[in-house]
């Protein structure tokens, strides 16, 4: 029951109660009134019967006395007062009207007419002539006139008893009553405190002071956003009920609202951390970069998700692995483009042990699960990110598929403008034909030499195709290209990371060998111009012949500046091809040409 409802009865019951006591306690005033009217009646009809009985004894007395002495005021006393006499009259009509009882009222009767005859007889005694004194005398000290006052005693004894009888009665059954009603009162009044006190104690102290107790400690952790706090159930449907109800609603909120605070808070941070990623991706160089930046991200962003980021060769069909986080089991090989179904499909696909899809083949069949997300640049698969985790990747992937698909399509990105970067780049720097670095490069080469202070070697090869225009002229310039690719290929075979090569225009090439002094440089010559001179060559089923090359080698170091390296070089050249072609010449310190070597037959 509501609070409010039982402190409405409460306070309908003490009303009644109080109203009920307080009617008591007027019957018991009322009764107690009844008592008092029962004395001051007893009290009236004494009076009235000692008066009467008075009167008559005085009456007499001044018959006698009048009889004896013959005064005059004797009799005028014996005659008496009328307005006495109507008086006791008018009294006696008002106690008979007053309710007395039969008996009394006849006792009353008795008095009056007991009065009336002892009037008559001393009337008469008195009316005798002044002689007969002793005649009257003799009546009124008469046996008659003594029977007459013994009758009327007795009456008035009679009537007075009567009226003791009753009216004692009555004061008794009042006193009755009042203490009857007085006890109703009380008791009701000592219900009324009772239950004051017990609607006090319940209402105040169990229902409302206690449960505040315990309340005001909860609203207080709550306030201070402690919502660990146990909030007891309270099933009671009251006041205290309902705030009961509303802290709960309240803290729920509130936790509610610090969930959500601390997903947003996640949220945001993993939105930084992509876009710290990103920032990063677009500032790779290398690709050994690139990866080096997925594979300290990916673990930040996706704590849950170890995985492998793979790479699409040129030719797209291989995916190579180039970067791991958080200990991957799936092995770190690379695998035919055509073994993930992601890459097929262009489209992130699951594979786990629920088996309710096709598993990829590139996986270790032990794996539970694995997403594979592919890296896709203007449609095209570029590569791939393999998310594999213990449990359900399902539910970690449902919840972050956007920033999946959005790291993916940023990586790829990234990687496709790497690749991009790379074709462009060696388009800038690499010669179409032979794939050697250009002019340009070799320019910018022999500068930083130039500014280079180590004092350490730099050797330089100018190397000429001997007689090529005929290949040209004979077999096409398609042969002539054939050739010089030929040569091209031999030459980074031989020089490899010794060195680098250039195409320095036409059928003329350089390669410049940092570190290494002329003598070696020249054995590196050598070596070049015999692996070009092992085979012949062979072209559209038509056999080119064998190729040769003429090689000048120079070198600059302490003594020799790296300014005219290429022009000692190319003089150097120049004397190979006037001593016969096929051979290699180093220049001399002093700038003359000096034939080094002999050509092979
Ligand atoms: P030598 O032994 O004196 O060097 O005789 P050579 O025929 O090699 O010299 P020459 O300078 O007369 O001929 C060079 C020829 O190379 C001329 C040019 O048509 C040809 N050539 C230059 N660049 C290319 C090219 O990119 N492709 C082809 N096929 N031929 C080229
Ligand atoms: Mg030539
Ligand atoms: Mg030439």
């Amino acid at each position: 029951m509501r609070i409010n409802e039982i402190t409405n009865w409460a306070y309908g019951i003490t009303v009644v109660l109080t109203v009920l006591s307080g009617g008591a306690f007027i019957m018991s005033s009322r009764s107690a009134a009844q008592e008092r009217a029962a004395i001051e009646e007893r009290q009236a009809f004494d009076e009235l019967a000692d008066a009467l009985e008075l009167g008559a004894e005085m009456r007499s007395d001044a018959a006698r006395s009048y009889v004896m002495t013959g005064e005059q005021r004797h009799l005028q006393a014996f005659r008496g007062d009328e307005s006495e006499e109507h008086r006791l009259e008018k009294e006696a009509d008002a106690i008979r009207s007053r309710g007395a009882a039969e008996l009394e009222i006849a006792a009353l009767a008795d008095i009056e007419r007991d009065a009336d005859a002892l009037d008559k007889l001393e009337e008469d005694a008195v009316a005798l002539p002044g002689g007969s004194r002793t005649d009257a005398s003799g009546v009124l000290f008469g046996a008659e006139h003594e029977r007459l006052e013994t009758a009327l005693a007795e009456s008035v004894n009679q009537f007075r008893q009567l009226v003791s009888v009753r009216t004692a009665s009555a004061v008794r059954d009042a006193q009755a009553r009042s203490d009857q009603w007085s006890l109703v009162a009380k008791i009701m009044l000592g219900v009324t405190a009772a239950l004051f006190l017990g609607v006090l104690y319940f209402i105040l102290r169990r229902r409302v002071a206690m449960p505040l107790m315990r309340m005001s400690g909860i609203v207080t952790r709550l306030a201070r956003q402690d919502y660990a706090v146990e909030v007891p159930h309270d099933a009671r449907r009251d006041e205290i009920g309902d705030m009961h109800q509303a802290i709960h609603v309240f803290r729920d909120n509130a936790l509610e609202r610090d969930r959500l605070d601390a997903e947003r808070r996640a949220e945001q941070h993993t939105k930084d951390l992509i876009l710290q990623m990103m920032h990063r991706l677009q500032a790779c160089l290398t690709q050994p970069e690139l990866a080096e930046v997925v594979s300290l991200f990916a673990p930040q962003i996706f704590p849950k998700l170890a995985g492998r980021f793979f790479v699409l060769n040129d030719s797209r069909t291989l995916l190579t692995p180039v970067g791991a986080w958080l200990d991957p089991q799936q092995p770190n090989v690379s695998f035919s483009s055509s073994a993930c179904w992601g890459v097929r499909r262009g489209r992130p696909h699951l594979s786990n042990h629920h088996q309710d899809d096709v598993p990829c083949p590139h996986l270790d069949g032990a794996l539970s699960t694995c997403l594979c997300v592919p890296l896709t640049a203007q449609g095209d698969a570029i590569g791939l990110l393999c998310f594999e985790e213990g449990g359900d990747t399902r539910s970690a992937v449902e919840g972050s598929r956007l920033y999946l698909e959005l790291i993916a399509e940023n990586i790829g990105l990234a990687v496709a403008n790497l690749q991009l970067r790379d074709r462009l780049m060696n388009l800038a720097v690499r010669d179409a034909l032979t794939g050697l670095l250009n002019r340009r490069c070799l320019d910018e080469a022999l500068a930083r030499a130039e500014r280079d202070d180590s004092g350490k070697p730099l050797s330089c090869l100018m190397m000429d195709i001997d007689l090529f225009k005929r290949f040209n002229d004979e077999f096409g310039h398609d042969a002539g290209d054939k050739v010089m690719q030929y040569v091209a290929q031999i030459m980074l075979d031989v020089v490899k990371e010794t060195g680098n090569c250039y195409r320095f225009g036409g059928e003329e090439f350089t390669v410049l060998l940092p570190g290494c002094g002329g003598p070696d440089a020249f054995e590196v010559a050598e070596r070049l111009r015999e692996k070009i001179a092992t085979a012949p060559l062979s072209h559209g089923g038509r056999i080119l012949g064998m190729v040769s090359v003429s090689i000048g080698v120079a070198e600059a170091g302490s003594s020799q500046a790296v300014a005219n390296l290429l022009t000692r070089a190319d003089s150097a050249l120049l004397g190979a091809k006037a001593s016969g072609r096929n051979r290699s010449m180093l220049a001399g310190s002093t700038g003359r040409t000096e034939q080094n070597a002999h050509p092979s037959a």
